[in-house]
């Protein structure tokens, strides 16, 4: 992750300890991915109480949130940065969004 923008040198990390909230959104990811396989497994795979299926959709899913968690870092970091910067069409002009405000 870059330390600031390198179109507009906007900062990314505003603040000390700014990416802790980041948690939360990742969190939020992991999850929205989570219930995202297990329906496209209900559906495409199935599920059942007399086998271990729901068992190898838990492996794969776990594997699959720890090989994309560079991915969901960085996707959770930018929506989280989203909430706090909006897009400035001025970006030349203007002055960069700090923790001043
Ligand atoms: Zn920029």
């Amino acid at each position: 992750m870059p330390e600031k923008c390198a179109v507009c040198g906007q900062p990314f990390e505003l603040e000390p300890g700014f990416w802790y909230g980041t948690g939360y959104v990742s969190y939020a990811l992991s999850v929205a991915l989570s219930v995202t396989t297990f329906v496209a497994w209900y559906v495409l795979i199935g599920m059942s109480v007399h086998d271990n299926r729901f068992f190898v959709w838990m492996g794969i899913n776990i594997f699959l949130l720890i090989v994309l968690q560079p991915w969901l870092m960085r996707l959770s970091r930018v929506i989280y940065l989203y909430f706090f910067v909006k897009y400035n069409p001025d970006h030349k002009q203007d002055a960069v969004e700090t923790h001043s405000h």
